[in-house]
């Protein structure tokens, strides 16, 4: 329809010419024949309605120029300017709808980026964020940080709280940050209960100082939990950034990571600025492929079983109401958390909880669990007493995860050329300065085969040598003045001490306790 109308107005200035010529011949002539009349009037005709047409045409193509213009306005500043809503009806009609348009899509493109539960935003809109940051940085040679920031024992909220609480805290905490860090900076989730800061232009100690000033404000802040009840959180961040031109995403964010894992090991409630040593002593996590990192988070998995089922055999000689693992309850429990959808992992502690949560009882003096009367006000604080006893032989059992922090760090060197983070001095846990000192010695005077065995006094000199370069001084000062003359005898006496304590049946059940003076040994004392 537009295009007839615009083929119309184009023999406009034709059809306007042609009548002044015709009507200015006629005024002339003072004669009016009919044939003379009918083209005169015909062309008249033709002549109002392409100007009309043109018109017409001009009005609209101006409308159409103006619409596209906002159109382009809007995809240019990648957010929908409002487009004035002037003009005919049908123009205002066509205004409201694209402005109701933009608003919608607009919303869509703010849930689409956005982490529903903080309202912060959310993996792909940080990560998108992330790289443009890091072009511009590498582009301008500018600086640019990331932090890491993670709630520190965050499981233990849910667990003692419930996971609405523990969402509530996510929400708060995202809240603190998110309204504490400077308008350049950009806060996202980047997963669980762990967020990440973007900090353009941003050395990594100025960083170090926004995410110190984050700390300060989440632990000093009540956050409220269900029932209107407060609890305190705390937060570890790990930095790391650079001056931009060999910037590169992965490299970031790995570094900011591995120092969000050194400020948990050091004691979390801190922030860590990664170390970037040299670019040989970065760890590349490449050579271990996921099928054997996963071989060994499951044997990790199988010894945190076996300890269970240990603990679980003590009370199997037990009767129910002393504390004897049941397998009714367990199953009853597990199904109910299957059928709540919840992970595996999460089932699975729930099974081993099921089977263990009297073991506290193993503390209650058997006479005041078989009373069959009312028991005394002293005998109930006694029963009561067993969830904390509980708590506490269970506390003992995952003691394991307190080795953690030296078996990650035990490579690290005292100069903080070391791996995996590179770690200096007293930031390395003393445990991993002790452990690198024994493996060193036991690697030199032992053939291996990369490297010829060495004399005592050769190990000796040569752990000295490197004092204060790879090793805590104090500790090789320590070795040298303890094994001067003798080292213990390299058999495998405490390995197999171990093997062989792991293979006896548990000693504990009640009637072997009470046989022994000391209830409360350990097996290990026990055997002698
Ligand atoms: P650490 O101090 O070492 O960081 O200990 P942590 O307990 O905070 O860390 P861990 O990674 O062991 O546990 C994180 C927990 O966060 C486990 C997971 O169930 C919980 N979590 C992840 N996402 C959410 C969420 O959206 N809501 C709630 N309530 N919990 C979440
Ligand atoms: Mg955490
Ligand atoms: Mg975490």
């Amino acid at each position: 329809m537009l295009q007839v109308l615009r083929l119309v107005s184009w023999l406009a200035p034709v059809a306007v010419g042609a009548a002044l010529i015709v009507l200015g011949t006629q005024l002339g002539t003072f004669q009016a024949a009919g044939r003379e009349l009918l083209l005169s009037n015909g062309l008249s005709a033709l002549a109002g309605a392409s100007l009309t047409a043109l018109l017409a045409s001009a009005v609209v193509f101006h409308r159409y120029a103006s619409l596209t213009r906002t159109l382009e306005g809007s995809i240019e500043a990648q957010e929908a300017k409002p487009m004035p809503e002037k003009g005919m009806p049908v123009e205002r009609r066509l205004a409201r709808a694209f402005n109701a348009a933009a608003l919608a899509f607009a919303q869509v493109e703010i849930r689409a980026n956005r982490d529903r539960l903080t309202g912060v935003a959310n993996r792909e809109a940080l990560l998108s964020e992330l790289a443009a940051e890091v072009a511009r940085a590498n582009r301008y040679r500018q600086p640019l940080s990331v932090a890491f920031v993670d709630i520190d024992r965050f499981k233990a909220i849910n667990d003692t709280h419930g996971h609405n609480s523990g969402d509530a805290v996510l929400r708060q905490v995202a809240d603190l940050v998110g309204h504490h860090v400077r308008s350049t900076d950009f806060i996202g989730r980047y997963g669980g209960e762990e967020f990440m800061l973007i900090l353009p232009g941003t050395e990594p100690e100025e960083a170090a100082e926004v995410a110190e000033k984050l700390r300060a404000i989440v632990m000093q802040t009540p956050l409220t939990i269900a029932d209107g009840k407060t609890l305190r959180a705390t937060i570890s961040i790990g930095v790391a950034g650079e001056t931009g031109g060999k910037l590169r995403l992965e490299r970031l964010v790995a570094d900011a990571d591995a120092a969000m894992y050194a400020a948990k090991s050091l004691g979390r409630n801190q922030t860590y600025i990664f170390r970037s040593v040299n670019e040989e002593a970065r760890v590349r996590r490449a050579p271990v492929d996921r099928r054997r990192r996963e071989e060994a988070a499951e044997l990790g998995r199988w010894a945190s079983a076996r300890t269970a089922e240990a603990l679980a055999s003590v009370l199997e000689p037990e009767a129910h109401h002393r504390g004897r693992p049941s397998d009714m309850i367990a199953a009853l429990a597990t199904e109910m958390a299957a059928e709540m959808g919840l992970p595996e992992v999460e089932i699975e502690r729930i099974r081993f909880a099921s089977l263990l949560h009297d073991v506290g009882k193993v503390a209650v003096p058997q006479d005041i669990l078989d009373k069959p009367g009312a028991l005394t006000e002293f005998e109930w604080q006694a029963v009561t007493e067993h969830p904390r006893i509980g708590q506490l032989v269970l506390e003992q059992a995952t003691s394991l995860r307190e080795a953690v922090p030296i078996v990650l760090h035990h490579h690290e060197r005292y100069n903080g050329t070391g791996y995996p983070h590179g770690l200096k001095g007293r930031d390395i846990p003393l445990g991993a300065r002790i452990v690198a000192v024994a493996d060193a010695y036991h690697a030199m005077v032992h053939e291996r085969p990369y490297q010829s065995i060495r004399t005592h006094e050769a190990a000796l000199a040569e752990l000295q040598r490197c004092a204060a370069s790879q090793f805590d001084p104090d500790v090789v000062a320590l070795f040298c003045r303890m094994y001067r003359d003798a080292v213990p005898p390299d058999g495998s006496e405490a390995v197999a001490g171990i093997i062989a304590e792991s293979r006896k049946p548990a000693p504990r059940s009640r009637e072997q306790r009470s046989a022994s003076p000391r209830p409360f040994e350990s097996p290990r004392e026990a055997a002698g």
